[in-house]
């Protein structure tokens, strides 16, 4: 017992003291249960197109000894095509999240690594004044991987709460807030935002581009949902990068592809950190077959948008306030009773959606879009919970 005490001080002391204090991030559920309605993770209620199934399946065979390309290049090159620029505008990582954790790495100076502890939580920035070159900065509420990443990599967090109704701050005002640092290393904002789901315009992004020195990353994981985009401002402005992936639109969460868009010397500079073959194979194989099948992923869209649409109205007849949603889930607000009780109930009839403990955001639900069916058995539990039906 006491030597085995003695070994775990002694392996406690391999670990440096900030990454102690450092906390993992949580991620949705993935239960395993026989029936589930999972409406907790946005993923995408439909299957890659059988197109993709294919490839992947023509692709699973004895070359899986290979290395797959280092760069992604077939991707890049189709990438490159859709989106009318060059591959030096592109980099593609093991989704979306490894090349937040890239450019993190890449553009903020780790300031707090000293010995001085991250803090845990969405905290902002304390006094007094620390230099921009070590600033991550967000709105919140917003993906809650941002602090995670700012934390593991030791950059101060800017969090710069969004006004009630999530809708992004115009620069005059974020200029009186005081808060917001127009010189911070990296912003973040993700656009459409989660978990509010709202739509920013093109103009308001543009002029907060504009008004910032540091990089900017537009986040658009959830964009192919909404009216408009914004990637034509990764190509017009230096330091503005557009984040898209292929998890949730084109519904490739388990292969992990995601890229980034922007000035060739912002991507070189990520190319030159990256990880030898960061985009495993079979994902660049889904990857590329999606892209050759654009017309199914366009139709998904649009029942996805029509099925959020009727949701929207199916609760707004029981009551709850619906926030508008520009993207694959709704956040919101129910009325009569706490949100997390609407959660454990929805539980209860083996219905997942998303509740977050956090302060600002614990009077909602986030509920992504499933199919039309999963949708009606949604408002039929609803019903049922608020006529007190059932195991209620
Ligand atoms: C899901 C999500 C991502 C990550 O996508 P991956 O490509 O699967 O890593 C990034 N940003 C936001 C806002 C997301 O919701």
């Amino acid at each position: 017992m006491a030597r085995a005490r003695s070994r775990d001080a002694l392996v406690d002391r391999l670990i440096p003291a900030w990454n102690r204090g450092l906390h993992a991030y949580t991620p949705g559920e993935q239960p395993k249960v026989r029936g589930l309605i999972k409406l907790n993770t946005n993923e995408n209620p439909y299957p890659p197109s059988p197109k993709v199934l294919r490839a992947v399946k023509a692709a699973t065979d004895g070359r899986l000894r290979l290395y797959p390309n280092p760069t992604a290049d077939g991707l890049r090159s189709k990438l490159a095509r859709w989106h009318g620029c060059g591959v030096e505008n592109l980099i593609v990582g093991n989704g979306s999240d490894e090349l937040l954790a890239m450019a993190v790495r890449c553009f903020v100076r780790p300031g707090l690594r000293g010995g001085e502890q991250a803090t845990s939580g969405t905290g902002t920035r304390r006094k007094p004044k620390v230099p921009s070159g070590e600033i991550v900065q967000y709105f919140w509420p917003s993906y809650s991987l941002y602090p995670v990443l700012a934390d593991i990599h030791g950059a101060r967090r800017n969090a710069v709460a969004l006004p009630p109704d999530f809708s992004l701050p115009a620069v005059s005002d974020l200029r009186r807030g005081r808060q917001w640092d127009f010189r911070a290393a990296l912003t973040l904002v993700t656009t459409p935002n989660a978990p509010s789901g709202r739509g920013y315009a093109l103009g308001d992004l543009e002029a907060l581009c504009e008004a910032q020195q540091g990089v900017v990353i537009l986040d658009e994981a959830y964009v192919d949902f909404a009216d408009g985009h914004a990637l034509s401002l990764a190509l017009r402005h230096p330091h503005v990068l557009v984040a898209r992936t292929f998890s949730k639109a084109y519904s490739l969460c388990f292969q992990r592809v995601g890229y980034l868009v922007g000035h060739p010397a912002l991507i070189g500079a990520l190319h030159r950190i990256r990880d030898s073959y960061n985009v495993n194979g079979l994902g660049q194989v889904a990857a590329e077959a999606t892209l050759a099948d654009l017309v199914y992923y366009r139709r998904n869209f649009t029942r996805v948008r029509t099925t959020r649409d009727l949701l929207a109205k199916g609760l707004e007849a029981h009551g709850f306030r619906v926030l508008p949603s520009q993207t694959n889930f709704l956040l919101v607000e129910p009325t009569d009773r706490p949100a997390r009780e609407w959660f454990e109930r929805l539980r209860d009839r083996k219905i997942l959606v998303r509740w977050f403990s956090a302060s600002d955001v614990s009077r909602f639900l986030r509920i992504s879009i499933g199919t039309e069916n999963e949708m009606r058995t949604l408002l039929r539990a609803v019903a049922g919970i608020r006529g007190g039906k059932g195991r209620d």
